[in-house]
């Protein structure tokens, strides 16, 4: 058999569990009533985390019952199903993907489809975990991961968090960094909290040969603080730096939303992923699976199909097919948020721990 067999889990690892084949018949690509071309799965593996950041969800967060999480056979398996459609690059994201236990065997399996019919196998991680897991990572093809790192002040990341695991992160950055990994730090901008911290946070990444990007707060699920009190739109942190820094815009595209500058006096690179302040749904590529297997076709809407009752039915394959049928008929043309009323609900009920973000 060789590599690109669809075979899961690695055999010599799990022999017990089920194996999971891919039919390795392809199917039409992944084309959008608004003719946007899906090339990008953003997968959940679990909707738990070891951190509990105060923009993402409430310290009291209500976790997902163990049995309703898709198996990592069954995890595979709908990747596989999306592969075949034309998904060429895969992210794993969560929660925190790197709690849930043996998730290095999901990117064993799916690193042997690297270079076949999958271009780029990549995690987002809040990196505390990190350190231990950068080796295996590159060994199972991983390139590049996004490290989510607001503030590198100690009392500040355990307040934000209310973890106090910066030392960790830091650690798990490096381990990733010395493995080869390339790595993008992701940090949302929050009023009051980090704002003064971006130049410093910023010139730190790129003094450590890493990019950064900046994100716009969004209002997805209920958390203890009033949203409009952390939104700080990045239109003015850019014309700040602006006065700092020269920033020249740049063409990079890494497959997602940030638009880049470089900027001249790090020569690092800078992006800026803007839901409020630039709407960039026009280029949208991708689809987000949760850990549960309900398909979002847009991290701001609520359109939903339920692909782990596809996956459990007697014919997969073919369930798994309508229901990406749906998704691509029903995927908005853009997100429905707003970031403009005080004490309003979330846009969006899910919390981002939830859609995998
Ligand atoms: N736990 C991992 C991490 O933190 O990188 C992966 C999942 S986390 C939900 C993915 C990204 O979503 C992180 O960069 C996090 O900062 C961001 N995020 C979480 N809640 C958000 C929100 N309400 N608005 C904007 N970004 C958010
Ligand atoms: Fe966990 Fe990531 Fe959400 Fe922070 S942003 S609570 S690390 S899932």
């Amino acid at each position: 058999m060789n590599d690109q067999s669809g075979t899961f889990p690695p055999p010599q690892r799990r022999r017990d569990l089920i194996v999971v084949r891919a039919s390795g018949d392809r199917g039409p690509p992944l084309v959008d009533a608004f003719q946007r071309r899906i090339t990008y799965l953003r997968l959940s593996v679990t909707d738990r985390c070891d951190l509990r950041c105060a923009y993402c969800m409430p310290e009291a967060m209500q976790f997902l019952p163990k049995a309703e999480v898709l198996t990592l056979e069954e995890l595979y398996q709908l990747a596989t199903g999306f592969i075949a459609r034309g998904v060429t690059k895969l992210r794993i994201t969560g929660g925190e993907p790197l709690v849930r236990r043996d998730i290095m065997d999901l990117f064993t399996a799916l690193g042997r489809r690297l270079g076949h019919d999958l271009q780029e196998l990549t995690l987002t991680t809040n990196g505390t975990q990190l350190a231990r897991h950068a080796d295996a990572l590159a060994r199972a093809g991983v390139k590049r991961v996004n490290v989510s790192l607001d503030t590198l002040d100690r009392e500040r990341f355990a307040a934000l968090t209310r973890r106090d695991c910066l030392p960790q992160v830091l650690d798990g950055i490096a381990a990733a960094k010395a493995a080869g990994l390339k790595v993008k730090l992701n940090a949302v901008a929050l009023k009051g909290v980090n704002e003064e911290e971006l130049p410093d946070l910023i010139a730190w990444g790129h003094g450590q040969g890493h990019d950064v990007t900046l994100i716009e707060v969004m209002p997805l699920g209920d958390v203890e603080e009033e949203r409009l009190d952390q939104y700080l739109p990045l239109d003015s942190v850019r014309s700040a730096l602006a006065e700092r820094w020269t920033l020249r815009d740049i063409p990079l595209s890494t497959g997602g939303p940030a638009r880049y500058v470089e900027v001249g006096e790090t020569g690092g690179r800078l992006g800026f992923i803007t839901p409020h302040t630039g709407n960039f749904c026009a280029g949208c590529n991708r689809l987000r699976v949760t850990a549960t297997g309900q398909l979002y076709p847009c991290l701001g809407g609520g359109e939903r199909v339920d692909l782990r009752a596809a996956l459990r039915s007697d014919d997969p394959e073919r369930n798994l097919a309508l229901g990406l049928q749906e998704a691509l008929a029903i995927k908005p043309e853009k997100h429905h948020f707003r970031m403009d009323a005080r004490g309003a609900d979330p846009a969006v009920a899910r919390h981002m721990s939830t859609t995998g973000g």
